[in-house]
């Protein structure tokens, strides 16, 4: 692999962004400094900002069932083009609770990911609720939960699952909705054809209800929570609450619910369906503050593209939509965009909330942050470059929820595993991505992966 040096940007290192080259040598940072570096390829990054690549821990996008929609390959390339160097794997539809639904997805990642991905294991409730221990020695450690339908985990099994994860050092994540309120909701509104019932059947009250369920839980039995795509000021509350109360619990917001309200909704009709629901201006501020206060450690994309046609039957009848949006090109631009340019976010907590809180509350050894020795996974930004969003070139499905928003932040280019993956906005990565295990640092001594 050729060496690359990029030198002279303003390159964010130990917490500040200050002027210095970079050499990035056998797919790893080999040297920072003021000085000039000589390497095979030399980019000229003067002027502009050179950060460690996005990562992102959400994303639904190599289902055995829906492969028609996109793959691991597909996936890794949109990610990519928006600077996301790593991303986890989330379970969509197909458990991966055992050892052979773990190795088929590991494989097909190593096959066809273009940048370093981790798994997450899901999803878990009654059935399986009891592998925890025996998943941990695989190297699975963080474990997908619902509160709610479809993959519901009942009450006496979520208290049993945070146990579990104090006993065995895990990391539980939450998709936390009330399936009461849920439920109730449903059938209230079944009749309703209108764009806003499937986002008034999903009220920000059953995010808090559920989230505070989860807090007590975690506080009872000392078990490690992360609440996934939280979307409500009702929703930050609670989790502060419970992080006041002494409770392990972080949380990820998501693009969508720092952009959109359900003004968009009523716009987007059936391509802002999604789970949880958009809400209102207020949380859209809120979760903003979130991030930069530090109450809410990062964001994820939530990435789960579905086809014009599965969303287009939603403009009859809304709750057969798919509910869910791609996301993994237009996460950075758009926390840079609507965050860092518009004064939301300073730098510091950019790289925190794309990129370096994930690794480290997830255990990624090597990312999340421009360090000699860590993976060479960076971004080049020109802080005057912006482009349309335009969801054609994105992704397999042809289609963004943010089509024609103008945005910056695009990297200009990109390095993943030390090789050049986005040369001037376009994608030439050849090398595949390796795996990452999680080990989120709960405590607890490693478990030993079997065969090692
Ligand atoms: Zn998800």
């Amino acid at each position: 692999m050729e060496s690359v040096v990029i030198r002279d940007g303003l390159t964010y290192t130990n917490g500040i962004l200050t002027e210095a080259s970079v050499l990035v040598e056998n797919g790893k940072i080999a040297k920072i400094s003021k000085g000039s570096i000589e390497g095979d390829r030399v980019i000229d990054a003067s002027g502009k900002l050179v950060l460690p690549g996005a990562i992102d821990v959400h994303a639904h996008t190599h289902d055995p069932g829906f492969l028609y929609r996109e793959d691991f390959e597909d996936a890794s390339r949109a990610a990519l083009l928006g600077g996301i160097t790593a991303y986890v794997e989330m379970p969509l539809v197909k458990d991966i609770d055992d050892g052979p639904s773990f190795e088929e997805r590991k494989a097909d990642g190593a096959r066809l990911s273009y940048v370093d991905f981790g798994i997450h294991a899901g999803f878990m409730r009654a059935k399986n609720y009891a592998r925890i221990g025996e998943l941990n020695k695989l190297g699975l450690r963080t474990f997908k939960v619902f509160t709610c339908r479809p993959f519901q985990a009942e009450d006496g099994i979520l208290i049993k699952l945070l146990a579990e994860s104090e006993s065995t050092g895990s990391l539980m994540l939450f998709h936390s909705e009330d399936e009461g309120i849920l439920s109730y909701y449903s059938e209230l509104f079944a009749e309703r054809r209108d764009q806003l019932c499937v986002h008034e059947a999903r009220p920000a009250e059953a995010e808090e209800l559920a989230i505070s369920k989860i807090g007590s839980y975690s506080l009872l039995t000392g078990g490690h929570a992360h609440i996934v795509h939280l979307s409500s000021a009702l929703g930050l509350e609670a989790i502060s609450r419970f992080k006041g109360l002494g409770a392990d619990i972080t949380s990820e917001t998501c693009p969508h619910y720092l952009i959109f309200t359900r003004k968009d909704a009523e716009r987007l009709g059936p391509y802002a369906k999604m789970a949880p629901s958009l809400k209102g201006q207020h949380d859209v501020e809120e979760l903003w503050k979130g991030l930069q206060s530090g109450k809410i450690e990062m964001v994820t994309t939530d990435h789960a593209p579905g086809t014009h046609e599965e969303k287009d039957v939603g403009y009859k009848n809304p709750w057969q939509a798919w509910g869910g949006i791609p996301g993994l090109a237009t996460m950075f631009p758009l926390i840079y965009t609507e965050g860092f340019e518009r004064g939301r976010l300073d730098v510091e907590t950019l790289v925190k909330v794309t990129s370096e809180n994930a690794a480290k509350r997830f255990g990624m050894l090597g990312k999340g942050s421009i360090s000699v020795g860590n993976s060479g996974d960076l971004m080049i930004i020109d802080r005057t470059y912006e482009r349309v969003v335009d969801g054609k070139e994105l992704y397999k499905v042809g289609w963004s929820a943010y089509d024609g928003m103008k945005l910056k932040g695009w990297p200009q280019h990109v390095l993943s595993g030390g090789e050049l993956a986005v040369e001037d906005w376009n994608f030439v990565k050849k090398g595949r991505g390796k795996f990452i295990e999680l080990n989120p640092p709960t405590g607890k001594p490693r478990v030993q992966p079997q065969g090692l």
